[in-house]
């Protein structure tokens, strides 16, 4: 059989394997199925064409254009999912299996395409918290921003999710408006090689947005400067290679790295046989085992239960992987496919043989198990260890077996527990199956900061709960020390690894034109018309509405106070009132003063406004009281549109008194008519 022929994707052509390819084998069969590499790729060529054609092109768009662009690859994946499964069987990956890199890859794309439209402005820069005030007057502010480096980002990713793992990658990359050179493990690369075929042909892309290395990347990392980034997933050795390249360190690329984990998993002391928390834990486990058949960063590598469960632990979870039936992917009965490769399987039971050293093997044996596929394949069972005395062990809390393996280990007290989990020196994950608020705290406080995530699980939360081992778009993937220090995702966390923060210091009239966001003290402008007439197209950042006054009586007050039930004593007892160390005597309800701004500044008529749709950021300042007139100043502050017929308006509301003194500050929400 011929093999199949997987390209790169290089400065706009596609270019098929030629000198130095590697063959690549099939993990169901062990034969070759496909070539990879080209020696003869132009790597300047690509970064030039990253640089310079796609770049540009992609900060020409606003987040919002990114974001809609993400929603239709997602789209333009998903319709052919059906043939991305197909390849990937050969990989050993079952169909659950691709619900994880294929349809989880896919739903990582869609959230950050909707995290786009609703986190991130429709403009080119984004904004980094608040203003800050620099000056007594006013006049002199601070505002963070991000934009996008100009330069490319490098993704190297690792072979065991050829989907998701590009995706999880390539969708804030976009979004923050950089062009990215994705290079998958060339052992799985022809599924990436799909993934983009099916993302270029559908012409969402712009020019140069998204090139592809099936193969090696030849000495690419030698020419990246300031403006490029590496981001990088695979195991501790190659990063430890990758970050010593010359240019990456004179010219302080920045370098992101995922990379292996010994990551945990805790049984709570309450979690005793014969409660729900005890079943979890077990079905958690097993399942974190042989998923991916044990080749997942996340995977539970280290089983850490009380002294007095690891019998019970060890018997509940011999039962349920005895059920696990391994084979080839393709057979539905199958539940653990195959590792990728056959190497990959050498690695495999050399670190178990390693971990053998410490550890006793209570669980499946390698040479002698129950096997439903061809022998030549990448085959191995589920293997559990049980280590004794892990006090005085390294391989267990060192040595990553990059698939189904596992080792328990007993523990005498919490304390014990959080520092056998901190013995993994830096992890991506660590779980905790308690329903004890007490235990989650201890275990968080002693050991979150050698965790990029703690997951907690219970009765509560487990008919909903996630999973140990999946990475969501929406929380920080990555963790400190041998994990690599490095950090994914996390909503807009994500995309801002690929822009620079600045800090800009100006006055409120250079900040505002900068952000595209009114700032106080900047000019206003005086509209046409009332604002509550102008549709969302027609009005403008900065435009201003002045209201007349009005005078707060003491019978505004007790009305208030009547109609709402609001009789609080500030409001009608004036000795009481005075006692307390805010106020003069009575004074008016805080939210009389929101509704009598409402009553100065609406404009009654049905017009383009369509709904108050919130307020943030409320402050009062001065109290108000009987006889003072308060007056409000109506600012746009910002636009974010939503769909087709309408968008958000966020508004300063300014209330003052007669002296101009501020008593409330809020921000108003609004849905427009476009
Ligand atoms: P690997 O051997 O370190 O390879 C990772 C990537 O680096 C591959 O794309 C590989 O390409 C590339 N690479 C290797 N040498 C290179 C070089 N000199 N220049 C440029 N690129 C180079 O890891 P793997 O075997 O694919 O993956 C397994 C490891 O990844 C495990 O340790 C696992 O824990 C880790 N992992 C971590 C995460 C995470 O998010 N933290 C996720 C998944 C996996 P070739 O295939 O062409 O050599």
């Amino acid at each position: 059989m011929s093999l199949h022929q997987i390209s790169s994707f290089a400065a706009g052509t596609w270019v098929a394997p030629g000198e130095g390819a590697r063959t690549i084998a099939s993990a169901i069969t062990g034969a070759p199925f496909a070539s990879a590499g080209n020696a003869a790729l132009d790597v300047q060529a690509m970064l030039d064409f990253a640089r310079n054609t796609g770049g540009p092109a992609l900060r020409k768009l606003t987040f919002h254009d990114r974001a809609r662009m993400l929603k239709a690859l997602s789209q333009e994946l998903s319709a052919h999912k059906q043939a991305l499964y197909d390849l990937s069987f050969e990989t050993g990956a079952t169909q659950k299996d691709h619900l994880i890199d294929i349809d989880g890859g896919i739903g990582t794309m869609f959230v950050f395409a909707s995290k786009g439209r609703r986190e991130m402005p429709d403009a080119q820069v984004y904004l980094d918290g608040e203003i800050e005030q620099l000056s007594r007057n006013g006049t002199f502010l601070g505002q963070h921003i991000c934009t996008p480096l100009l330069g490319v980002a490098i993704h190297i990713n690792a072979f065991n999710f050829p989907v998701w793992g590009m995706l999880e990658k390539l969708a804030p990359t976009l979004l923050a408006g950089v062009p990215a050179i994705v290079k998958p493990a060339t052992n799985s690369c022809y599924v990436t090689e799909l993934a983009v075929r099916i993302m270029l042909d559908s012409g969402i892309l712009p020019a140069g947005a998204l090139q592809l290395v099936s193969g090696g990347l030849g000495d690419m990392l030698n020419h990246l400067g300031c403006q490029d980034v590496v981001s990088f997933t695979g195991s501790a050795n190659t990063a430890l290679s990758l970050r010593q390249t010359p240019a990456i360190q004179q010219n302080s690329v920045r370098f992101v790295a995922e990379q292996d984990s010994l990551n945990a998993s805790i049984l709570g002391p309450d979690a005793v046989p014969g409660t729900p928390e005890f079943d979890l834990f077990v079905k958690e486990v097993a399942r974190e085992m042989t998923t991916k058949a044990g080749q997942k960063c996340t995977a539970i590598r280290r089983i850490i239960a009380p002294e007095a469960q690891v019998n019970a632990v060890i018997d509940a979870l011999s039962d349920r992987l005895a059920k696990i039936t391994i084979g080839d992917p393709r057979q539905e009965t199958t539940r653990m496919g195959a590792l990728v490769s056959n190497g990959q399987k050498a690695d495999v039971l050399e670190k178990a043989n390693l971990i053998g050293q410490e550890a006793e093997r209570v669980f499946g044996n390698p040479d002698a198990f129950d096997l439903h596929g061809p022998e030549t394949g990448a085959f191995v069972p589920p293997m559990l260890f049980h280590c004794a005395d892990p006090d005085n062990a390294q391989r267990v809390h060192d040595t990553e077996a990059f698939g189904p393996v596992s080792t328990l280990m007993g523990y005498r007290d919490l304390d014990h527990a959080v520092a056998l989990v901190n013995r993994g020196q830096g992890s991506l994950v660590t779980s905790l199956i308690t329903h004890d608020t007490d235990v989650a705290r201890d275990v968080v406080m002693g050991s979150a900061a050698y965790n990029g995530r703690i997951y907690i699980n219970d009765r509560d939360s487990m008919a909903e709960s996630t999973g140990h081992g999946s990475p969501l778009p929406h929380m920080v993937h990555g963790g400190p020390g041998r994990a690599g220090g490095g950090e994914e995702m996390g909503g807009v966390r994500g995309v801002k690894h690929y822009m620079q923060r600045t800090a800009i210091q100006g006055s409120p009239r250079m900040l505002s034109r900068i952000g595209t966001k009114w700032v106080p003290g900047a000019p206003e402008i005086k509209g046409p018309t009332h604002p509550f007439t102008r549709k969302f197209g027609e009005l403008q950042v900065g435009e201003t509405l002045h209201t007349a006054p009005r005078m707060i009586t003491l019978d505004d007050i007790e009305h208030f106070a009547n109609f709402t039930g609001d009789t609080f004593y500030a409001h009608m007892d004036d000795d009481a009132a005075a006692r307390n160390p805010f106020f003069p005597g009575r004074v008016a309800h805080g939210y009389l003063l929101l509704s009598f701004a409402a009553g100065l500044f609406v404009e009654p008529n049905e017009g383009p406004v369509l709904a108050n749709t919130g307020l943030d950021g409320l402050r009062f300042m001065k109290p108000v009281v009987a006889g003072d007139s308060i007056k409000v100043r109506l600012t746009v502050k910002q636009k974010t549109p939503r769909n087709d017929d309408y968008g958000e308006v966020r508004w300063h509301v300014s209330l003052t008194n007669q002296d101009d003194e501020p008593v409330a500050e809020y921000e108003l929400l609004t849905m427009n008519a476009r």
